[in-house]
């Protein structure tokens, strides 16, 4: 039995990496799996977020699964912290996580920076809350950004150790196999996986980002788009016409997967079109294409959040129906864990 889930956190404003990545993904994934499309409000606070804008953001994140065409009668969109579950199960996986597994993780350093002794402490259990995010629906297939990789990886880990751990209680329970906890499939595939801040070509794009100038954000308007891009960081040279000329060129590269993803084609096929000719022809063409592309999203995000009330009804149903896989997943850990209940 498949069944996927995959998360955003309310944290900034969603951008082109957040869409390109994971976002448009979704939709299409209905046809093959059961989904559950999560916006993972628990993570956001890791880091400081202003209460009132977090109920906005999480409101736009499900606004934007919806947008492009995730149906929440079919699947099921739901904010995190309305389902505790995740919470408890995220204790258990931190009693089964090893710190050295945690030191390993690179996401933890980028945003805790150079003072780590001052990082939350929720931060620094990161993976763990995601490996419960996941687990929880013993979900089998996850499809996010290449950046998500290491933390999937540790998914896999803690829930191998997490069966191996309590192997007899698991058989006990019924699972003859002793596999309780699936390990989980990464869908990280594709083209623009790792999209990169429009700033600097060895950073990827992020909501958190401090400059504003790094991200095209889904709610962009046509000229800040225009702007975003023709500001974008790039070297002097033409377009190659050969993938192997954008070797050693990071940023040309980043638009230029930007423009095949957007126009669904190969990067071959944009350096067909575009090789010899300058970023002063390029840039305006990759505006012009993400703006046809965006701008149907922003509208219906727009006219989405104008109905708040829809949207958090929305959410508590899903909430409602998440909560009820998630629970019987739980009645089983607690046994398997020795809980008395
Ligand atoms: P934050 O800076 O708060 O971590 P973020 O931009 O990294 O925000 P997340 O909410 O952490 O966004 O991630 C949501 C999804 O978007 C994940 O699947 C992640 O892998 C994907 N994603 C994030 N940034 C990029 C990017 N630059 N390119 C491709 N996918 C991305
Ligand atoms: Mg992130």
């Amino acid at each position: 039995h498949n069944r996927l889930f995959s998360g955003v956190q309310p944290t900034g404003d969603l951008h082109l990496g957040n869409y390109l990545g994971a976002i448009r993904r979704f939709a299409p994934m209905q046809d093959q799996f059961d989904c559950i499309f999560c916006v993972v409000d628990m993570h956001a606070i890791t880091v400081w977020q202003d209460p009132k804008a977090l109920r906005q953001k999480t409101r736009e994140v499900a606004a934007a699964y919806i947008a492009t065409g995730v149906d929440p009668k079919r699947s099921i969109i739901f904010n995190q912290s309305q389902v505790m579950q995740h919470a408890e199960l995220a204790w258990v996986f931190n009693c089964v996580a090893r710190i050295g597994w945690m030191n390993r993780m690179t996401q933890f350093k980028d945003k805790a920076g150079k003072n780590r002794e001052n990082a939350s402490l929720g931060l620094y259990a990161y993976p763990s809350l995601m490996a419960a995010d996941i687990l929880l629906y013993r979900g089998t297939h996850v499809p996010v950004g290449d950046d998500q990789k290491q933390h999937l990886e540790l998914t896999r880990d803690i829930a191998g150790k997490f069966n191996n751990d309590f192997k007899n209680e698991i058989i006990e329970e019924g699972f003859e196999d002793g596999d309780f906890f699936p390990i989980t499939e990464p869908l990280i595939s594709g083209p623009a996986m790792r999209i990169m801040s429009l700033r600097d070509g060895s950073k990827k794009m992020s909501k958190s980002d401090p400059s504003e100038m790094s991200c095209i954000a889904l709610m962009d308007d046509a000229d800040k788009i225009a702007q975003k891009f023709r500001k974008a960081k790039t070297d002097p040279e033409p377009l190659p016409s050969e993938l192997e000329g954008l070797e050693g060129r990071p940023e040309a590269r980043n638009l230029v997967e930007i423009y095949a993803a957007l126009s669904n084609q190969s990067s071959e096929d944009v350096l067909k079109e575009f090789g010899g000719q300058g970023f002063g022809a390029f840039k305006p063409a990759l505006a012009d294409l993400a703006v046809a592309h965006l701008s149907p999203i922003s509208s219906e995000i727009s006219r989405m959040l104008a109905d708040p009330d829809e949207i958090d009804s929305i959410l508590r149903d899903g909430a409602e129906r998440a909560g009820e896989i998630a629970e019987e997943t739980m009645k089983h850990v607690r046994q398997i864990v020795g809980f008395l209940s």
